[in-house]
C-alpha cells in the first residue's frame, strides 16, 4: 500500500514518513500542491490542507477524480471550516494536528478497508445498468447513453448505491453509512448537495427521486 504524505512542514513530515514505514506502508513525501499532483498515485494520500504554494482543497478536488485514491486532510487545531470544506470537497476522513501516531494508522485503514471493498465488489452478473446508465464498480466508470460520465468519488459511490438498489427507496442513514461511514457530524446537508451535483450530471436521463422524510430513490 503506497501513501503519498503532503506536508510542507518537514518536522511534522519526518515523523510522519517513519510511523508510516514502520507500520509497513510505502511512503512517498512531497511539500507542494504542484508535486503532489505530480506525483506517482497513492493508494491513500495525507493532505495538509495549509500548503505554501496553494491551497490544498485545489489539490483535493484534482485528487477527487483519481478513482481508488483515498484522501485524508490534515489541518491545524481550530481550522474547522477547512476541515468542513474538505469533507464536501470529497475528503474521504480527516485528520487534526497534533494527532497521534496510532489514531492516524487507524484512519488509514479505515479508508483503505473502505477503497478495498468498493473494488472488491463482485460483478459477476455484469455492470449495473439503469436505462441509459452503466455502472462498472470494478473499474469505477459510468456511462450514460454510451457516453463517459465524470463524477468525484462519493458521487461514484452515491449513484452505484442508488443504482444497485433502482426503484426501491434508500434511506437517508443507510446511503450516509454506507457512503460516508460517518464520525462527524450534520452529514445531511453534504448528502444533498451531492445529490444535487449528481442530478445535475445525469441530467434528464436518470431520475434521482427525493422520498420526503426517508430517503432517495433511482427511478427505473
Ligand atoms: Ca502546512
Amino acid at each position: 500500500m503506497r501513501v503519498l504524505v503532503v506536508e510542507d512542514d518537514d518536522r511534522v513530515a519526518r515523523g510522519l514518513l517513519t510511523a508510516l514505514r514502520h507500520a509497513g506502508y510505502e511512503v512517498h513525501r512531497v511539500a507542494t500542491a504542484a508535486d503532489a499532483l505530480r506525483a506517482a498515485p497513492a493508494d491513500v494520500v495525507l493532505l495538509d490542507l495549509g500548503l505554501p504554494d496553494g491551497d490544498g482543497l485545489d489539490v483535493l478536488r484534482e485528487l477527487r477524480h483519481r478513482p481508488g485514491t483515498a484522501v485524508i486532510t490534515v489541518t491545524a487545531r481550530g481550522e474547522e471550516r477547512e476541515r468542513v470544506l474538505g469533507l464536501r470537497a470529497g475528503a474521504d476522513d480527516y485528520v487534526v494536528k497534533p494527532f497521534g501516531t496510532s489514531e492516524l494508522l487507524a484512519r488509514i485503514e479505515a479508508v483503505l478497508r473502505r477503497t478495498r471493498t468498493h473494488r472488491a465488489e463482485p460483478e459477476s452478473d455484469g455492470p449495473i445498468q439503469v436505462g441509459a446508465l452503466q455502472i462498472s464498480t470494478s473499474t469505477r466508470a459510468v456511462t450514460l447513453d454510451g457516453e463517459p460520465l465524470s463524477l468525484t468519488r462519493k458521487e461514484f459511490d452515491l449513484l452505484a448505491l442508488l443504482a444497485a438498489r433502482a426503484g426501491e427507496v434508500v434511506s437517508r442513514d443507510f446511503i450516509v453509512d454506507q457512503v460516508w461511514q460517518a464520525h462527524w457530524e450534520a452529514p445531511s446537508r453534504t448528502l444533498d448537495t451531492h445529490i444535487a451535483a449528481l442530478r445535475g450530471k445525469v441530467g434528464g436521463h436518470v431520475k434521482i427521486e427525493t422520498v420526503r422524510g426517508v430517503g432517495y430513490r433511482l427511478a427505473t
